[in-house]
């Protein structure tokens, strides 16, 4: 490779362009050029002075190109991307990286054979709020984290796209669920003991507008995913609960807060009036001092070293940050999600031991 990091973007829509910009801000690659079925993407190509491939077959002739970025509809990617590495190209692929878990074995198989790197843009470790929770849990900040929620939620529906239709791969489990599963697979980085799942079709019958997923770990300790696309109220992005504590985040401007436990010992609760009757259970602490109120700690993060991760790895000098057998896993366990919704039961993953 030359001292920069050549990439030619196949599907220049949303994300395709997104990447060009990043690149284009970045010195150590360059933008080489897009291909894309759509003239009216070659039209806008070609006014921010991108070269345009008329084929795909143009792309990979091209002895200039170290990196194929791949980010079109999810159900070409494979395609794709074999053809690319078969062609002696290097692969950065959208997410979801396939249809199935069959077909990225598939890719894997490829990628052994062909010696290329394929690499799937999972962006969203780098978000900032996923690596607050991710600290809170690695540090036992608030105790052992027993459960994790997290909800995306939206009220506009599915965007009037591809994203609509299954052929397509389209639908919120592959499409967010694939970034939601797949951080808390890293975050609690034990074996997945079951999954419950079940999907909405508010407006959407073919694919899944949103879905609510249950993975219970080996451990007992349990995440709850959600995504909803008709949520004019929208819940926490992240709520997780410690043996020593609770944090919450709202949302992406990282507004949220942690409640960290001082001292087990508390006054014995009076009973108050809730609704139509009456809890001690529920009646909120004194303040006595028990509890405290912390800032969320806050996080740099670059999404530029993915993207630096994918250039070291080609040239040599670092392991890959995001692997495919995790890849692998996170399509196993999509899986079995459409597994659980389909049969309206929970569906047992990786290990048949009782949960403690
Ligand atoms: P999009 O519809 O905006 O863009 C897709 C582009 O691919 C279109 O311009 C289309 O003409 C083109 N295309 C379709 N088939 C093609 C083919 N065979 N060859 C070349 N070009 C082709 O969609 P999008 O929102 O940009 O999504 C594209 C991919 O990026 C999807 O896999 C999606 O899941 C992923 N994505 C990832 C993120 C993320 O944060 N990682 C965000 C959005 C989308």
């Amino acid at each position: 490779m030359t001292q920069k990091c050549n990439v030619a973007v196949v599907g220049f829509g949303g994300m395709g362009g997104h990447h060009v910009d990043h690149l284009m801000e970045m010195d150590s690659f360059k933008v080489v050029g897009i291909h894309d079925i759509r003239k009216s993407q070659e039209e806008l190509a070609r006014t921010k002075d991108l070269h345009v491939y008329p084929e795909l077959e143009n792309v990979l002739e091209d002895e200039a190109v170290d990196v194929v970025l791949i980010a079109t509809p999810n159900q070409i990617h494979k395609e794709i991307a074999v053809k690319a590495m078969r062609a002696g190209k290097n692969v950065i692929c959208e997410k979801p990286a396939t249809m199935n878990s069959k077909e990225m074995e598939e890719i894997i198989k490829v990628e052994k054979e062909t010696g290329q790197l394929f690499v799937v843009n999972q962006n969203r470790r780098w978000d900032e709020d996923y690596l607050v929770i991710k600290k809170l849990y690695d540090e036992k900040a608030i105790g052992d984290i027993f459960n994790v929620e997290c909800r995306v939620h939206g009220s506009r529906g599915i965007p009037g796209d591809w994203r609509q239709e299954k052929e397509y791969g389209g639908g919120m489990l592959l499409d967010w669920g694939v970034h939601l599963v797949d951080r808390v697979l890293l975050m609690f980085n034990e074996k997945v003991h079951d999954v419950h799942c079940t999907f909405n079709h508010v407006r959407n019958h073919e694919v899944d507008d949103g879905f609510k997923l249950t993975l219970t770990f080996e451990s007992g300790k349990t995440a709850f995913l959600e995504v909803g696309t008709y949520n004019y109220i929208n819940l926490p992005l992240w709520y997780v609960n410690g043996t020593e504590g609770s944090a919450v985040i709202h949302d992406w401007s990282m507004k949220g807060e942690v409640v960290h436990l001082e001292t087990h010992e508390q006054k014995d609760a009076k009973p108050i009036t809730a609704g139509a009757g009456l809890t001690k259970t529920m009646a909120p602490r004194y303040d006595d001092g028990t509890v405290k109120h912390l800032p969320l700690p806050r996080i740099d993060s670059d999404i530029s070293d993915f993207y630096l991760n994918v250039k070291d790895t080609i040239n040599g000098n670092t392991e890959v940050l995001v692997k495919n057998e995790e890849v692998l896993r996170v399509m196993r366990l999509l899986e079995a999600a459409f597994e659980s919704d389909a049969k309206g039961q929970v569906v047992a993953f990786e290990k048949k031991v009782s949960v403690k």
